[in-house]
């Protein structure tokens, strides 16, 4: 199949159309017949996102989301390849539980999705699960939603995850702390003193304190292979905006000024790595009275709108920094590839609308969840368009197959 996509601008300037042959981007420019060709009214193209943090709920929490639904809400968000979180029922801790999610990742992902093993059986932090068994179908582990608070196993653990050449995505949360910042700075700081002493590949999820900045910036510098990914509520939401249990998750909104701590972490490069935390909960369990709902709030469709109006729009951030921090940076860490817009390579980008600006709601969200706090709030620099190999995942109304 030979498919056509004009009318784009690339982020750095050049061509702005390109052909698409049996899924492989074969020129740039349009020449001779094709199948089909998309208008993608001039917005600009970018890769598709890797996103290593996600929550899809399935097996297990079907009430929640499905995997279906969760990873069309993913394609229209832009990312086109993710990690799924452990916090299944069952928990992928060992060869058999893992294949009942692959399962249905196989039959049902409409984009690439990478399980995480959990570090821990059952996500318990009692005994290490089956490290080596899940090595052979995957590199990543994480307890996520949980922290590893028995710092022997997790040392334990350290070492084994090394020896099968893996990397672990760590839940900070020091229980017993004095407040949930401390929680997060101190877990960084004791797990950063087992990394200096196995030499394992680390990585902090969704850090956002001052401090948790400061630790990591001089772990890096002083040699450790760690990274730490930020999120884009962290990076543009406050605790003094919060509504209601939309807005809750772990850890939780915070101070302006460390919505500036985070901001600084990704410009100045300490955070290598924007991911989404994207968490789906029931209309039900969000109705709760705040203290008693669930932790977690929707990522995927607003992480682009979220940062480009937020970063992008105020000259904040580069786009193509935005987009090194989505796709590269995290599919390098991670070991997986990614679409590069290059000749000879396969189709795997995305279209941000970086002109219009419009209100984000509830009606337009393609997941079964709705619990954004994002909803009703005027963004720029949505995701139009998503190809990958000769299918298009997504299509916004503007982009017109002509
Ligand atoms: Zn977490």
């Amino acid at each position: 199949m030979r498919t056509a996509v004009v009318n784009f601008k690339l982020p750095g300037g050049g061509a702005d159309s390109l052909t698409v042959e049996d899924g492989i981007i074969t020129e740039f420019g349009v020449s001779g017949r094709y199948d089909r060709t998309f208008d993608l009214n001039g917005h600009t193209l970018i890769p598709g996102a890797v996103d290593v943090h996600a929550h899809l709920r399935e097996p297990g929490y079907e009430y929640k989301e499905t995997i279906l639904r969760a990873t069309q809400s993913a394609a229209k968000g832009g990312i086109t390849r993710a990690f799924a979180m452990p916090n299944l029922i069952p928990v992928p801790d060992c060869e058999r539980n893992l294949a009942a999610e692959t399962e249905i990742i196989k039959r049902d992902a409409v984009i690439e999705i990478y399980p995480f093993g959990a570090l821990t059986e059952g996500e318990k932090g009692e005994r290490l699960s089956d490290i080596e068994g899940l090595s052979k179908y995957l590199k990543a582990y994480s307890d996520d939603g949980f922290c590893v608070n028995d710092l022997k196993l997790l040392e334990e653990g350290m070492y084994r995850v090394k020896a099968v050449g893996g990397i672990i995505a760590s839940h900070a949360e020091r229980r017993g702390a004095k407040d949930s910042e401390a929680a997060e700075y101190e877990a960084v700081a004791e797990e950063l003193e087992l990394v200096r002493r196995t030499g394992v590949k680390y990585h902090f999820c969704h850090l956002s304190t001052r401090k948790s900045f400061e630790l990591v910036k001089a772990a890096v510098r002083e040699g450790l292979d760690v990274s730490c990914e930020v999120t884009p509520h962290h990076l543009t939401l406050n605790k003094s905006m919060i509504v209601d249990a939309d807005w809750k998750m772990n850890p939780p909104l915070r101070s302006a000024e460390d919505v500036r701590a985070t901001i600084d972490a990704l410009t100045e490069g300490v955070a290598t790595i924007v991911a989404t935390d994207h968490a789906p909960h029931s209309a039900a369990e969000k109705a709760r009275p705040y203290d008693k709902a669930p932790n977690g709030i929707l990522g995927f469709e607003t992480m682009f709108p979220a940062i480009y109006t937020a970063l992008v729009a105020t000259g904040k951030l580069s786009l193509d920094r935005l987009s090194e921090a989505a796709t590269a940076a995290p599919a390098a860490r991670f070991g997986v590839g990614f679409g590069k817009i290059v000749r000879g390579e396969r189709a795997e980008f995305i279209a941000l609308n970086t002109t219009d600006y419009r209100r984000y709601s509830a009606d337009e969200i393609l997941g079964a969840a709705k619990n954004s706090p994002y909803i009703g709030m005027e963004m720029t620099g949505f995701n139009a368009f998503t190809m990958v190999g000769d299918s298009v995942l997504y299509k916004a109304k503007d982009v017109k197959e002509v």
